[in-house]
């Protein structure tokens, strides 16, 4: 027989261990969006928010988090979409296009940014990595990039914070890495909530408590239009997709094990000392944006390592100029 759903015994889409309940599809979408504001509330994430930037990427977790914060904050919040465009070829553009489909289906002011405004692409890092003129992993390129656009664009906006997509198994992910290499100053940043401190705007995290499954769930049931492709860079094998794999077969025999780890880790974060960087942060010298190093900002830096690199190699396919 198939489960019915144990609050309104209507066919259920899910089962939700941490509740021991099977849900419908009207349930499953209250419970995500009662976890959502649970945490929001928990960690004060909106206290003293009136603009609110929220990024998407255009995947399923970041559409999810916009169609969530407006439904349950829109009416109080000034909230604003922003969008980058990293130029990944076969890939940005649909996300691009999905981001923008939900900003407007809900009527939400949004900005899109190119990082080809800046004269390359993710692709390019790409491409001069394979031609060993620059030793850079990709995706760790591309997260200091979105992190340095967001917050330029959330500065620009005049926003109090900004909310990303971030999910359970981004923060398992991410502290578990952190501890690994003993980077227990990354680890101390861990929060739910950072403050805003100087022109570094403050990041909230609304979906740390959710899954992808949830988030994946909440988008088909609730029509939110999402970009399905994976990201042609994503790694398909090596340590963190291990860990997930680890991470989801020990929560198969022990549900609830993700949810307790994570709560645990944000303990964890909560107690180290978090280094003074702030102190320290000073001002980009060709930017303006902040830096923890003198000099320029690490994204200043990139730039100009990927535009110097590119003069000497030629497009792919016509060997280098050098
Ligand atoms: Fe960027 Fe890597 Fe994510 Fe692709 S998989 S969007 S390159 S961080
Ligand atoms: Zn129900
Ligand atoms: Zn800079």
């Amino acid at each position: 027989m198939e489960p019915k759903c144990s609050i309104c015994g209507s066919p259920a889409v899910a089962y939700e261990h941490t509740i021991r309940a099977h849900l419908c599809g009207t349930h499953f979408t209250e419970f995500v969006e009662r976890r959502v504001s649970r945490t929001v509330e928990k960690y004060k994430m909106l206290r003293g928010v009136k603009r609110l930037v929220v990024a998407v990427s255009g995947g399923k977790d970041s559409v999810t988090l916009l169609r969530i914060m407006h439904k349950l904050y829109g009416e109080h919040l000034e909230l604003l979409g922003v969008t980058i465009d990293l130029g990944i070829s076969g890939y940005s553009g649909g996300c691009v296009e999905a981001a923008v489909r939900n900003f407007e289906a809900l009527g939400v002011e949004y900005r899109v940014v190119r990082l080809g405004d800046y004269g390359f692409s993710i692709d390019d890092v790409n491409l001069l990595n394979r031609r060993r003129v620059l030793r850079r992993p990709v995706c760790s390129v591309c997260g200091m990039v979105k992190r340095y656009m967001i917050n330029k664009v959330a500065l620009e906006l005049g926003a109090d914070a900004v909310a990303t997509g971030h999910n359970l198994n981004d923060l398992l992910l991410f502290s578990l890495m952190d501890i690994m290499s003993a980077s227990f100053s990354e680890l101390s940043k861990l929060r739910p909530k950072t403050p805003t401190s100087g022109k570094l705007i403050s990041r909230v995290r609304p979906l740390i408590f959710l899954t992808d499954k949830h988030t994946l769930l909440y988008a088909l049931l609730n029509n939110v239009p999402f970009n399905p492709a994976d990201c042609p860079y994503a790694p398909q094998r090596g340590i963190r997709v291990d860990l997930l794999r680890a991470l989801d077969k020990v929560e198969e025999g022990n549900p609830g094990f993700k949810l307790a780890l994570a709560l645990g880790m944000l303990k964890l974060a909560g107690k180290l000392h978090v280094p003074e960087a702030q102190e320290g942060i000073g001002e980009c010298k060709l930017c303006g944006m902040p830096t923890g190093s003198p000099g320029l900002c690490s994204f200043c830096k990139l730039r100009s390592q990927v535009l110097r690199a590119r003069e000497v190699v030629a497009p792919e396919g016509q060997g280098s100029s050098a």
